[in-house]
């Protein structure tokens, strides 16, 4: 009899998990490589949510969807810079995989009730139907003790499932028993799937480099000690380092939202061994804000406010007083606009931006980690009048007073007359406000409050150009580098610019993952 496959996956993120578990059912010897000491990467504090069209969950709803449409959704938002056939790839395999994840582990993926596509109005999007996450699951104690945990507790129910609000009692269960959902639970949920299949799991062991022989990939080596194998780098983002950072992206980031170990390993090894790079200049971008002092592993805790902007009450304005974009538009879409550079005086006037608000949009909706009930923290700016929260702020005065009057009389007339703001699909549903002059709530109930935001994001997403099978290109166009794969943020997601919904970035990794894993065990 052959001997099974070896394949070594280097991270354990969603694209990991997925390629373990993936290349054990097919048959492979496999082992996972992470360099933290737990399991699960940013995968482990996301919301969970997975961006797959034309699947059979949107289907029971009435949705009607196809990969074509899909395929014509992306290609409305890719501006020219997308990689088609691999978009079209991900189109066509994206529902098999779901269902694959499905079929071999504790996870069961439903809809996210009525999330529309961020763009829904444009060629070839939903107004619901893409955007699924996993039904909590009973996981069990010693499974989520392997996990990250969540630096944003609130994880163990599905949207679904938590209609009603957090019961304490409820929330004591759940942890208690070990039952999960959303990101922690897709990790853990592929973590059960993947010991089942007798995948090999050791942390705390970060991979710096990846063997070779005669221009084939051979294996990866970890402070020296070595593993043969096909090699799938599912490392995640370089947001965590300066360098990366500075060297690639479109404009400022000074707020990434995960851990010190992503800082492009898999994209450093992958370059050193010819392979090709995408998609560099993009993220997956957000208005990000930190608390001193809150750390994870050590480093700065950047809070991603996905949609704290949009809430009636609250308008966003740059440095200089102004605002500049419709708030109820999409976290990554907004933070995109923050990137505007002034030439008349050599600035990025919009970082650090704003969040503006009075005292009826603080009581009724959170900022960052702030509860409506909590009390005012010190990183809050609080003023009782416009003017004088631009002094303490240090913005002009003058400019901010103009702003918040001219917001207030589009509100009188029930119409933003500058961004159309609140008029999208989207905008109605992140809100859940669907009165659009309710949306354009004027700002005049004191104190008035403040928030410093700058440009961050969840991942990057440029990385190791790869194929329809996830297999990384050598940099000459000369076809796949032998035994070498990538998935998730450590690859160049075929996307382009385009986020297309919620779920957009572990849709992909999670595809990508399984497909590598797939080909690497064959
Ligand atoms: C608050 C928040 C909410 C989010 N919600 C969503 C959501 O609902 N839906 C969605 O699609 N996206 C969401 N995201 C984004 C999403 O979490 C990431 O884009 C996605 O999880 C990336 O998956 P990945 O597998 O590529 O990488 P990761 O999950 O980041 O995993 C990469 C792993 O590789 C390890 N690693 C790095 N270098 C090495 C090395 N040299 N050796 C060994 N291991 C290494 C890292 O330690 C890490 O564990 C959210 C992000 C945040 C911050």
């Amino acid at each position: 009899m052959a001997a099974a496959r070896r394949v070594v996956i280097v991270g354990s993120g969603a694209a990991g998990l997925s390629a373990a578990v993936a290349a054990a059912a097919a048959g492979a010897s496999v082992t996972v490589l992470e360099a933290a000491n737990l399991l699960g990467g940013t995968t482990a504090f996301s919301g969970g949510g997975i961006w797959i069209p034309a699947n059979r969950w949107g289907r029971a709803e009435g949705i009607d969807d196809s990969p074509e449409e899909a395929l014509r959704y992306l290609t409305s938002l890719g501006l020219g810079d997308f990689d088609r056939d691999v978009a079209d790839v991900f189109c066509r395999q994206a529902a098999r995989v779901t269902e694959c994840v499905e079929d071999k582990s504790p996870i069961r993926w439903n809809t996210i009730e009525g999330y529309p596509d961020y763009n829904a109005e444009n060629e070839g999007g939903k107004p619901r139907g893409r955007t699924l996450e996993m039904d909590s699951a009973a996981l069990g104690r010693d499974v989520l003790d392997r996990v990250r945990p969540d630096p944003f507790p609130g994880g163990i129910a599905s949207r679904r499932e938590n209609r009603e609000g957090w019961d304490a009692r409820e929330i004591a269960r759940r942890r208690r028993e070990g039952i999960e959902a959303r990101g922690r639970g897709v990790v853990g949920g592929l973590f059960v799937a993947a010991r089942e299949l007798g995948v090999e799991i050791r942390t705390g062991v970060r991979v710096d480099k990846l063997l070779t022989s005669n221009d084939v990939v051979v294996g990866v080596s970890a402070g020296g000690n070595e593993m043969l194998g096909h090699v799938v780098l599912a490392t995640g983002g370089f947001e965590r380092s300066t360098a990366l950072v500075n060297g690639f992206l479109r404009g400022p980031m000074t707020g990434p939202a995960s851990a010190p170990t992503h800082v492009g390993d898999g994209l450093r090894m992958g370059m050193r061994v010819g392979a090709a790079i995408g998609n560099m200049t993009e993220a997956w971008w957000s208005p990000a804000m930190s608390i001193e002092g809150e750390l994870i592993d050590g480093v700065q805790l950047y809070h991603q406010l996905m949609r704290d902007c949009a809430f009636p009450g609250g308008i966003v304005v740059d440095s200089r007083g102004q605002r500049f974009a419709d708030e109820t538009v999409n976290k990554s879409d907004l933070a995109r606009t923050f990137h505007d550079f002034r030439a008349d005086d050599y600035s990025f006037p919009r970082v650090p931006s704003y969040l503006i608000c009075d005292a009826g949009r603080r009581a009724s909706w959170n900022i960052g980690p702030l509860d409506p009930a909590d009390p005012d923290p010190d990183w809050l700016f609080k003023a009782h009048t416009i003017e004088d929260l631009a002094r303490a702020v240090g913005i002009p005065s003058a400019q901010l007073c103009t702003t918040v009057e001219r917001y207030n009389s589009y509100s009188a007339r029930g119409v933003d007359e500058e961004f159309g703001r609140g008029s999208t699909i989207f905008s109605k549903f992140q809100t859940a406000v669907a009165d659009p002059r309710e949306q354009l709530r004027p700002l005049n109930q004191p104190p008035f409050y403040a928030v410093r935001m700058v440009p961050g994001c969840l991942a990057t997403k440029g990385g190791l150009r790869i194929d329809g099978y996830a297999r990384v290109q050598r940099v000459d166009g000369s076809g796949p580098i032998p035994g070498l794969y990538a998935a998730g943020n450590a690859s160049a997601n075929p996307f382009g610019y385009a986020y297309p919904g919620g779920g957009g970035t572990i849709g992909p990794a999670m595809v990508f993952g399984w497909l590598a894993g797939e080909h690497a065990a064959v």
